[in-house]
Parts: structure tokens; sequence; C-alpha cells
């Protein structure tokens, strides 16, 4: 996955605290090759790299966040930028019905999406009414019924209850599309979905017969509807379609399966129009508004990276970060105090371990992490507050009767308060190490 990745990229990046175009550059390969595998088109993808990159060069700087990991950060936004920001609503007709067209390839998910659709508007207060203009295959007309019975929406078709297993109901799918919205408008129903036929491949007729449909009823939108499983031929469909028919939004379908839904991001880029629904299943619930947010981390399967960065940016006290920083540059002593407070700020990030899971580069430690617990904090704050402030500026004066004193005063062992010491000279070296390179993100100096 990505973040596997990752975990070695961030290793490579010094918290410099800035970001370099070669941090920039180091990061932007893997999110490449992440986008690729998610199967986003090439063009998509180097359009995409562009804007990160450009926008990555006058990133501000953050304090919580080393340099791998602000790149993620702005590549999620920019990808959540590009696939809507805000997801649009559908544009209702100030006189009803309010039309909508679907379009798309055969299985595409057009006939299960009317279904979906009609019961998603119905829950909302609508009326909705489907239409029957698939006259292209044996019992696509029949399936639509099926559809809408489930939904409890009515549906105008050619020739009710055609369900002939052999032949295509006869008839011409531009004047079932007139006359079923002709019919709409006496009943008054409120909006009116028309679903079309599709091939298996791009052709001219379909698309002659889409666009001849699209001319006689004017729709006020209409949906493309393609699937999200089939990866790079999404820019050739999509590109045909819009040339071919047009269209005004985009629906995702079959999203419940394993594809990472690349097809989205070269949509966009290719037709630039907006995703507005998901199909995530072939049941009429599967079905959802279009989250751009959701898409992003999935395109890029790094879930637990983001959920790390946004904690670290929620709890990482600035005011305290930046003077710990300034110690360093100072070149002061890292006191048993600094390291009390480092670890209180660890707690503030949650469960410690949990969060340390999550951490890329942790993978070569996991081991470790999994015998770790939050209490031992807690312990390294009770054996830190039994020292006298001397001793917390100082620790250099803990001798062996101090250490007893410690160890009772804190209900813990003498060999605890040994090993924090210990730990805490590492640290104390760690620190010093980071000052002369320049501050960025703490260590974890509490670690086992
Ligand atoms: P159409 O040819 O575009 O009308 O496509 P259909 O609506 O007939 O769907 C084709 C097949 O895909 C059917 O077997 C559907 O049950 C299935 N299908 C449609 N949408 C989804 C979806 O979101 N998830 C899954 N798993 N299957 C779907
Ligand atoms: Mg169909």
């Amino acid at each position: 996955s990505l973040t596997d990745r990752l975990t070695s990229t961030f290793r490579n990046l010094k918290g410099k605290g800035r970001l370099s175009e070669a941090d920039i550059d180091a990061t932007a390969r893997e999110i490449r090759r992440a986008l690729l595998d998610a199967d986003v088109a090439v063009p998509a993808v180097r359009d995409f790299i562009s804007h990160v990159k450009e926008r990555a060069l006058g990133a501000e700087v953050s304090e919580a966040l080393n340099p791998g990991q602000q790149v993620v950060k702005i590549v999620n936004s920019e990808l959540e930028r590009i696939l809507g920001g805000e997801t649009r609503r559908l544009t209702l007709a100030k006189t009803p019905p309010t039309v909508i067209m679907l379009v798309g390839l055969q299985g595409a998910g057009k006939t299960t999406l009317a279904g979906k659709l009609s019961k998603h508007l119905k829950d909302q207060g609508h009326t909705p009414m489907l239409v029957a203009a698939d006259l292209q295959r044996p019992n696509a007309v029949r399936q639509l019924e099926i559809n809408g019975e489930r939904a409890g929406v009515p549906v105008f078709a050619p020739h009710p209850g055609v369900s002939s297993e052999a032949e295509a109901p006869t008839g011409d799918p531009v004047q079932v599309s007139r006359d079923g919205i002709a019919e709409a408008t006496r009943k008054q129903h409120d909006i009116v979905i028309v679903d079309t036929a599709g091939r298996t491949g791009v052709d001219a007729e379909l698309m002659q017969q889409a666009s001849d449909i699209r001319a006689a009823i004017n729709p006020d939108e209409v949906l493309f509807v393609i699937d999200a499983m089939i990866g790079q031929d999404a820019v050739a469909t999509a590109q045909a379609f819009n040339e071919g028919v047009g269209f005004t939004g985009v629906v995702l379908s079959k999203l419940d399966g394993d594809a990472r839904g690349g097809a989205a991001l070269s949509v966009v880029n290719v037709t630039g129009k907006p995703i507005m629904f998901a199909s995530t299943g072939e049941q009429l619930n599967d079905f959802e508004v279009f989250h751009p947010d959701r898409m992003a981390s999935r395109i890029l399967d790094m879930g637990d990276v983001l959920s790390l960065i946004e904690q670290a940016e929620k709890s990482w006290d600035k005011d305290e970060a930046q003077k710990m920083a300034q110690k360093f540059v100072d070149q002061e002593d890292f006191t048993l105090d600094d390291f009390l407070n480092q670890m209180q700020q660890l707690k503030k990030m949650g469960s410690m371990k949990k969060m340390l899971m999550m951490m890329p580069g942790a993978a070569g430690m996991r081991q470790q992490l999994e015998q770790f617990d939050d209490s031992q904090i807690d312990r390294i704050e009770a054996i830190i507050r039994s020292m006298t402030p001397h001793e917390r500026n100082a620790p250099k004066i803990i001798n062996g009767s101090r250490r007893a004193r410690i160890a009772r005063g804190s209900g813990v062992h003498v060999s605890e308060v040994n090993g924090l010491l210990e730990r805490f000279g590492q640290a104390q070296k760690m620190m010093k190490k980071m000052a002369s390179g320049g501050g960025g993100m703490p260590g974890m100096p509490g670690m086992p």
C-alpha cells in the first residue's frame, strides 16, 4: 500500500521543518506510483502531481508534521478539491418535472441506479417516475419495472409487462422518452428519470440514439454512469460520452468492489464534470451522495496516515513545540521536566500505542510497540513527580539513595527508576543531536 511505501520515504526525510524541492520530489514519486496503481490515467496523474508540487513549494510550515507528512496532507486536500470539494446537488427544473437522463455503457449500472436514485428522491419527498427507454436488450424494461416496484416508484414502459426473455421490446426510444415525460407531467410527478440503452463498447449508433433522446427531451441533468472497476478505460469512455451525448454529472458505480477508484480522478480530469453519486452494491439502499474526502483516501489508500496527521496537528501544542525548539537552538539542557512535558504531549495525542503503530516507520518496531501501553507513561509521570525540582534540572545528582527515595515515593521498584534515567540520558543525547540538525518533529524519548 501507499502507507508502506511512504514509510520508507518518510524515513529518508529529515525533520527539517521546511519543504525542500527534493523532499517534494521524493514524496511525489510515491504518490505518482500510488495513483497509477489506483488506475488513474497517466495524463491525470501528471496534471495532479504538478498541482501538488506547486502548492507544496509555497506551503506553510507546520510544527506538528515532518516534510513527508506535509506533502501527503497537501496531496489529500488537492485530491479532495479536484474531486469536487463540495458535492453538487441535482439541478431542479423551474417548471416540473425535472428530467434526469441516465447514460453509460451496458452493464455500467444505469438501471440499478434508476431504482436507487428514485428511492433516494422519494425519501426526500419527491414524487419521481421512471421511464424505460432501453428497448435494446431483452428484459431491460422488466428489469426497470422490478427496480421501480422495489423503490415504490411507478415505471412508464412502452409495452407494460413485456417480459419475454427472447426478444427486445419494440418501439422508438425517443418517442417512449417523450411519451414518458408527457405522462409524468399529466400525473404531476415532479421528477422523471429516463433509463437508456448501453452497448458493451462505445459505438456511433448508441451515441446517436442517446444524443437524439437528449435533443428530444432536453433534460435538466444527464448523468453519466461509470463502473469504477473499468480502470484505465475510464478516460476513453468518459471522453466518448462527453463528446457524443454530453453530460452534466457523473455517477460512480460498483464502489463496493475492490477498485481503488482511480477512474473518478480520470473522469473529472478529462471532462471537468462533477461526480454526484456513488453506487455501492446491488441493493436499493447501496447508494450515497458522493463524498470527495472518502474517495481521496480510497484512491491513496492512506486512511491511517491521514488520521495520524490529523491527530498530530490537533494535539500538538504549538507554543510548547516552539519553546522546545528554541531550547534546542539555545543549546540549553533538556531536563526531566521537558521529558515529562513531552510525555504529556504524546499522551494528548490519544492512545500512544495506537498512534505509534500508525506512525510511518513504526513497522520496524511493531513488536516493541505491542508491549508498550499508556500506563507506562503514567508510571514515568509518577517517578518524575517524586523528584525534587533540583533533581529534575540536574539528573546527574540522582545517586543511589535518591533513587531509592524516588522509587518509594512513586511506588515503583528501583530498577524502574534506573531504566527511566537511562532512557532519559539517551533522549537527551538525541535531543542535542536534533538541535544541531535544526529542530523538527520531536522524537519519542519515552520508548522502552
Ligand atoms: P446497465 O446495463 O447500465 O443498466 O446496468 P445494470 O443496472 O443492469 O447493472 C449491471 C449489473 O451490475 C447488474 O448485475 C447489477 O446488479 C450490477 N450492479 C449495478 N450497480 C452495482 C453496484 O453498485 N455494485 C455491484 N456490486 N453491482 C452493481
Ligand atoms: Mg439497463
